[in-house]
């Protein structure tokens, strides 16, 4: 039986087949559904169609059959949702501008650096586009530093309290994108909304992502999900597992100690499985009994 109150979901971005990274974050999601009796949803995150790798949609879903993630209902495809996001971008009026800035320009402000490696946006185009300049990327104007909205905190239920300055630490960040494709935050924040997503489990490298995606909500008028942030595999030398850092595709004929694995690296220890579904019933019982009996969401 699926609880209402509970719709959690998977987000790949279709760059490459899953990994062992990748695993542990579609990992994480699942157990946290399924432990608390919810849905699980898949949605393919294809909105940057230029990073989008011909074939690997069909090989994300492959893979997440053979290792036992049976998602709910059927998937949803970013690429097929921009009217959501247009509205979307409508509704906020104001809140949002057109900016002329080229990527030079604004690393040049040196402003600073987010903590995502974005150069934090000076904020030229704040007030109109000046005379002769041609609108590029399309921007959400975030709070005056010091006003009461621009402190962002939520209570993160791996990571534990969140604080993030949003004009400082951030800056007026993009929504459509120079090259016309929507902004990843700009689709997570109407998705999960539209989608009905209570509970975010993701990676860690995302956490940052986070307090920008509340601010949309704040200015949407959209319920802000309980977020959980995991933490994410690296790879020898240190940087996230990734196709770039040469993370190896996962062999779907080998699921079980791949599975094993990543639920070790999660903290979940499973030993001796005879099948992919018994891995399943341990982990999920695991995961209830450290993450969801008698504590609050
Ligand atoms: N599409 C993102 C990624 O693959 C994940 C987005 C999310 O979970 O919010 O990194």
């Amino acid at each position: 039986m699926t609880s209402p109150s509970y719709i959690g979901r998977f987000a790949p971005s279709p760059s490459g087949p899953l990994h062992a990274g990748s695993l542990v974050a579609a990992m994480a999601s699942y157990l946290d559904a399924r432990a608390h009796d919810g849905k699980w949803l898949l949605r393919i995150e294809d909105i940057d169609e230029a990073r989008t790798a011909p074939g690997a949609t069909d090989a994300i879903m492959q893979c997440l059959g053979a290792f036992g993630m049976r998602w709910d209902g059927g998937a949803t495809f970013q690429s097929r949702r921009k009217a959501l996001y247009r509205e979307a971008l409508e509704r906020l009026g104001a809140h949002a501008y057109a900016c002329g800035c080229s990527r030079r320009e604004i690393a040049d402000s040196r402003l600073g650096i987010a903590r995502d490696g974005a150069a934090v946006y000076p904020g030229t185009c704040r007030q109109g586009l000046a005379p002769g300049r041609t609108a590029r990327a399309i921007r959400m104007r975030t709070p005056d530093a010091g006003s009461p909205d621009d402190c962002i905190r939520f209570e993160d239920r791996w990571v534990g309290p969140v604080t993030q300055y949003l004009a400082l630490q951030v800056g007026d960040f993009v929504l459509k994108r120079a090259d016309g494709f929507w902004a990843y935050q700009m689709a997570v924040v109407v998705d999960d909304a539209d989608q009905g997503v209570t509970h975010v489990v993701r990676g860690a490298d995302l956490l940052d992502s986070t307090g920008r995606q509340i601010y949309l909500q704040r200015m949407l008028h959209l319920t802000t999900p309980r977020y959980m942030h995991v933490p994410v595999v690296s790879s020898a030398s240190g940087e996230k597992l990734s196709k770039q850092t040469g993370a190896q595709a996962l062999d779907p004929l080998r699921a079980e100690p791949a599975l094993i694995a990543a639920a070790s690296f999660l903290g979940i220890s499973v030993r001796q499985v005879n099948s992919v579904d018994d891995f399943w019933r341990q982990a999920i019982a695991a995961w209830r009994n450290r993450f969801v009996e008698g504590r609050p969401g």
